[in-house]
């Protein structure tokens, strides 16, 4: 089992990378936020506690997201060989759970790919990145709260995953192409994939 951790501020093009991964290694994605957006669209009961939080720029709570995670790893068996999580974890509280939830599978997070890019570029690109897909959460205002809520809650998970051994730092400014090639290099050289 491969697991990697695809990390960043909102706009450093997690979902973009992910892709990438996806392609070349042949991980199973598990995107948090496309799984709340897509219980929203539905509407179902965790759609609309989700949308409260997600309309506002700030995390749902830590007990939610871990209980949604372990049941789509306990329910898809496309998951046994490896997975890229996107967007999760977002705090230290989830890190540790997840690394809870890994070993109990004989697993663990074997590379988090830092990515890693200026704040004034995380604006422009979620603005554009708005006007583009119509997501609601991409407006100024939402913007703004979804960053201080990066710097204050996510962004201490920088050193948790260094200290781990794991944290592979990625200059995520320039081409898709070349910086997928920085991330090919630094898992080559750091996990020998
Ligand atoms: P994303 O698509 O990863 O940018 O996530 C969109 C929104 O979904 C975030 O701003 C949060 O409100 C919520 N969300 C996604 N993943 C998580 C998570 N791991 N923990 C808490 N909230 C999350």
């Amino acid at each position: 089992m491969f697991n990697i951790v695809i990390f960043g501020a909102p706009g450093s093009g997690k979902g973009t990378q992910s892709e990438n991964l996806i392609a070349n290694y042949g991980l199973f994605h598990i995107s948090t936020g496309e799984v709340l957006r897509d219980h929203i669209a539905r509407g179902t009961e965790l759609g609309k506690v989700a949308e409260s939080y997600i309309s506002k720029g700030n995390l749902i709570p830590d007990d939610l997201m871990v209980s949604i995670l372990a049941d789509i790893l306990d329910n898809t068996p496309e998951a046994k060989d490896g997975v890229i999580f996107d967007g999760f974890p977002r705090t230290i509280n989830q890190a540790k759970a997840l690394k809870a939830m890994l070993a109990e599978r004989n697993a663990q997070v074997d590379a988090v790919v830092g990515l890693e890019v200026e704040e004034q570029e995380l604006i422009t690109r979620l603005l554009k990145r708005g006007e583009e897909s119509g997501r609601s959460d991409d407006n100024m205002e939402t913007i703004k709260q979804r960053l201080n809520v990066y710097h204050s809650q996510t962004q201490p998970l920088h050193d948790f995953y260094v200290e781990e051994g794991c944290y592979l730092g990625i200059k995520g400014m320039g081409t898709v192409e070349s910086i997928f090639d920085d991330i090919k290099a630094a898992i080559k050289e750091k996990c020998g994939k």
